[in-house]
């Protein structure tokens, strides 16, 4: 109020008629403005000195927003390190509203547990607001304040409609470029490689003209927006194999692909090289080497098991070394199929039956046998695993069951999966080749 007093004093000032014989014109100009912006001042001051209570702020903002009759729609994405406050406060709602809506959701969906790049969407009408968060693709919590009523929260299970296509092409160029141009977009593709990444070496072995039959679904919301893609079903013809994937949620909620006959198309390695074997040595950044003397890193597990003892291939793969290998003596490197992940044998007293440089193996096949070849202390088996390039701890790698369809649910399997067959061969002639 300090200002308030020392303004009234010089406005009165201004405005005494004595006072203003004294000045210019110019003088009168600028003091008529120093008014002007007194008044302004002293209007704000008065509202703040009047401070209406958060439920008139309320209000107020709701009447300042309702003026436009036609609904209008905001939408912000959760960005890294947004908070919800933050996202609401970019949507137009006030610290003291965000706090509102943030505790009538409390009980339905927890608004402070947003995810970045989830959408809020604001939607103003004539007699009331609604922001909706997207929760998953198949739920949003709706947040509705009617004029004059406080905000209400509820989870709405989201309403899709969904597209089904079927694309099919040969390859002449590459697994890319040919998709694209078949009209499959780049993230189908890759589900695509994913699905056949187990029996299929994409980097590696694609011929032209190998070929593939996709069906895949869209998801699309009220407002025709794409939320949600997947592959129902596909083939893939690889020099003259034919792979087939039909995508099946179990009674558990697990989904996976199988082939026709219900095995998973995703495989897993063996928990280990050997059997009947005890680790002796860990995966570790650091260590002291047995033989050499200095500390250095251990990027693999030593099994140590009696010389002789079979080691078999922990995945299907391709030989991409075999050989005397300095310190590691007898050396076998696999690549697996799914282009990602290799593996590493070494100190074999001697190698398995068959196995040559480039040769494919089995999961299970026997490679070698244990030894104590190169810088060995005893008979035991050196193993790595790569991946991109990288060893990682062969001991810490998820061992996803990949079990096939249960027993018990194999009926519905293959109704369901002769289901997908026909209808994407009827859709693939369908949509045909228009040139
Ligand atoms: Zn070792």
């Amino acid at each position: 109020m300090q200002c308030y007093n020392a303004c009234d004093k010089k406005d009165e000032n201004i405005l005494s008629p004595g006072a203003l014989k004294n000045y210019t014109k110019k003088s009168v100009i600028f003091f008529t403005f120093s008014l002007l912006v007194l008044t302004m001042i002293l209007a704000a001051v008065n509202g703040n000195a009047s401070k209406p209570s958060d439920a008139v702020v309320h209000q107020e903002w709701l009447q300042t927003n309702r003026d436009d009759i036609k609904p209008k729609q905001y939408i912000e994405r959760v960005k890294a390190g947004e908070t919800t406050g933050i996202v609401l406060s970019k949507l137009g709602f006030p610290a003291t509203e965000a706090a509102n809506m943030i505790q009538v959701s409390k009980d339905v969906y927890p608004l402070k547990n947003i995810h970045i790049g989830h959408e809020f969407k604001r939607k103003d009408f004539k007699d009331s607001i609604q922001v909706s968060y997207q929760i998953s693709a198949h739920e949003k919590l709706v947040l509705t304040n009617k004029l004059g009523e406080p905000w209400t929260a509820d989870v709405k299970e989201r309403k899709l409609f969904p597209r089904i296509s079927v694309v099919e092409a040969t390859i002449q160029d590459s697994l890319f470029w040919d998709a694209a141009k078949a009209g499959l977009e780049d993230a189908l593709t890759m589900q695509l490689v994913d699905i056949f990444a187990w029996d299929i070496d994409f980097a590696r072995d694609l011929r032209k003209g190998d070929s593939f039959k996709v069906m895949y679904e869209e998801s699309f919301d009220d407002e025709g927006k794409r939320v949600g893609y997947k592959i129902l079903a596909a083939e893939f013809i690889n020099r003259g194999y034919v792979y087939t994937g039909i995508r099946y949620e179990n009674k558990n909620g697990d989904i996976e692909y199988y082939d026709e006959e219900g095995r998973n198309l995703r495989k897993t390695y063996l928990k280990s090289p050997v059997k009947y074997s005890r680790i002796s040595s860990r995966f570790t950044s650091s260590r002291k080497h047995p033989v050499l003397g200095y500390t250095r890193a251990h990027r693999g597990v030593d099994y140590a098991a009696k010389s002789g003892t079979p080691i078999r291939a922990i995945g299907d793969g391709k030989v991409i070394f075999k050989g005397w290998k300095g310190g590691y003596g007898r050396f076998i490197e696999i690549r697996h199929n799914n282009g990602i992940h290799s593996t590493a044998y070494a100190h074999m007293s001697q190698y398995g039956k068959g196995i040559r440089q480039g040769s494919y193996v089995k999961q299970g096949q026997v490679i070698g046998y244990v030894g104590m070849s190169g810088l060995a202390t005893g008979p035991h088996l050196h193993f790595e695993f790569r991946s991109r390039g990288r060893a990682i701890n062969p001991l810490k790698i998820k061992h996803k069951s990949a079990n096939p369809v249960a027993k018990n649910e194999m009926s519905a399997f293959h109704v369901k999966a002769k289901e997908m067959l026909r209808m994407m061969a009827l859709r693939g002639q369908k949509s045909g080749k228009w040139g």
